[in-house]
């Protein structure tokens, strides 16, 4: 497909014509802390992410899609204080943080999996990268960017002049307005590399370094990891909108010190999904996860599709009723889908250029900087428009498909068990969602007989009173054509 993409890019603040400086496309999404179960703000990010790969995929480029695992550093605060959320998390489960770690990597992964998002190319670990962040420290160490502290090595961001250029900083106004304990920082925007291991207290995680023993800061973690798998500058970077500030120009600035090159091209930022009026955070307390949707009857994919009901860049409000509602209309549309649909006899019989014009509007929306709820629309119409073969609607379908990730064409209605039978003088036709034992089937059979029997006598009082005894069994009985009386079982009167 020869179409051209624009995407939104952080850096520029302004929509730019995406052309990737290498193939694969290299994409890096900052990934959870694994301390606890993420909540369904945090996966909203990752569903956006999943689209663009998706997008990136359906317009034939290859994409090289790496997420991180943080499994140590990432601290409470941004201020450098607070302590490691790995560690909080294992204290307050009783269990080691390799096993908080090990638990929450894999509930991260299920989630992934029930949202239908395609899995990374790779999943590198932060504790498995230990090495290429001390070299990345020693190197900015080298550079003259670092200064010590009496509890750990800072990136001196006076020394990086852009540091403010990316989040657009007032760093003046921060420096006076700052109410954090700055500790020994000698700028409010100085960042911990490498933190000692405080003294007299045994660390779970702690590594030897050039510094003495210690652990890395989170921001250098997506850095060395960033570098150790992609090819400098990132085609994409991606996160949520709270990472700009902090974390993304902190990536920028010991990434851009340390090799002297750009660090990435297009940098993407999901907003956040809102519940009662602030963000959903995991600091406030209480907060939604996959799980309580699924423990509320609501599909993890109805979310998927809760979340295309606004622009990625745009505030979503939570609320369950909206939530419902999405499921529904997921449920319409695959109903839709498939009533309208059919699968080409033989492969090739619908042509490429005509599957291109129909989605053309579909595509369209994409391009224009991944506008879900316009492109969403457009699948409606298409789906109703008359003038568009079924065949060819199918063929639509698995393109669109392939970037939604909706599941439309998968018929996951329960599939009905009919059986015929010939007993007793009557012919039935049994329809139910299970095999039926054959008690109940006798004691049909046995009943169907006897309506059978009345309706010949023309007693039809009698016929009926079987007919209302079956309905009470939760049988619909009803006459088909031939002779034959069907008995859908399982009906709720
Ligand atoms: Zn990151």
């Amino acid at each position: 497909m020869n179409r051209k993409l624009f995407l939104y890019n952080t850096a520029s603040r302004s929509k730019e014509e995406f052309v990737p400086a290498h193939d694969p496309v290299s994409m890096y999404c900052c990934g959870p802390t694994v301390y606890n179960y993420a909540h369904i703000g945090n996966l909203r990010t990752y569903i956006f992410e999943d689209v663009l790969k998706r997008l990136l995929l359906a317009l034939g480029y290859r994409v090289k899609h790496v997420v991180n695992i943080t499994d140590v550093g990432h601290l409470t605060s941004d201020a450098d204080s607070g302590e490691d959320k790995m560690e909080k998390g294992a204290h307050r489960e009783g269990k080691t943080v390799w096993q908080i770690a090990d638990y929450y990597t894999k509930v991260f992964k299920q989630n992934i999996k029930d949202l239908n998002i395609l899995d990374a190319d790779l999943w590198p670990k932060a504790t498995d990268h230990i090495a290429q962040m001390i070299a990345m420290v020693k190197t900015l160490e080298k550079k003259g960017f670092t200064y010590k502290t009496g509890d750990g090595i800072y990136f001196d961001t006076t020394k990086f002049p852009r540091y403010a250029e990316f989040a657009r900083l007032d760093i003046e106004n921060l420096q006076a307005g700052s109410r954090v304990d700055m500790g020994d920082k000698r700028s409010v925007t100085d960042f911990a590399l490498w933190k000692f291991s405080p003294k007299g207290k045994q660390r779970q995680m702690e590594w030897d370094s050039p510094w003495g023993k210690g652990f890395p800061g989170w921001h250098i973690e997506c850095s060395a990891m960033s570098l150790a798998y992609c090819p400098q500058p990132l085609d994409i970077h991606c996160g949520g909108m709270d990472h700009v500030r902090v974390h993304h120009t902190n990536e920028i600035a010991q990434s851009e010190a340390a090799t002297g090159n750009p660090f990435a091209r297009y940098w993407l930022h999901g907003e956040f999904l809102v519940l009662d009026k602030g963000k959903m955070a995991k600091s406030s307390g209480d907060f939604l996860t996959l799980d309580s949707v699924k423990e509320a009857g609501i599909s993890p994919l109805a979310f998927r599709m809760f979340c295309y009901s606004a622009h990625y860049r745009s505030p979503l409000m939570f609320s369950w009723d909206g939530l419902k509602a999405a499921g529904q209309g997921l449920a319409n549309l695959k109903k839709l889908a498939l009533s309208e649909t059919k699968r080409p006899l033989t492969p090739g019989a619908v042509s490429a250029e005509s599957v291109d014009a129909v989605l053309a509007p579909f595509f369209e929306a994409l391009c224009d900087d991944m506008n879900m709820p316009v492109a969403c629309a457009h699948v409606w119409s298409l789906l109703k428009d008359p003038a568009v073969a079924a065949e060819a609607k199918y063929a639509a379908m698995e393109r669109a498909d392939a970037v939604l990730g909706l599941g439309l064409l998968t018929d996951d209605r329960p599939q009905e068990h009919v059986s015929d039978l010939e007993r007793s003088g009557v012919r039935l036709r049994l329809v139910s969602l299970t095999a039926p034992d054959d008690a109940l089937v006798d004691k049909i059979v046995e009943m169907a007989a006897r309506r059978t029997q009345a309706r010949a006598n023309k007693d039809f009082p009698a016929a009926d009173e079987i007919r209302k005894e079956l309905l009470g069994m939760g049988i619909e009985i009803k006459d088909l054509p031939g002779g034959v009386a069907e008995c859908r079982i399982g009906i709720h009167s």
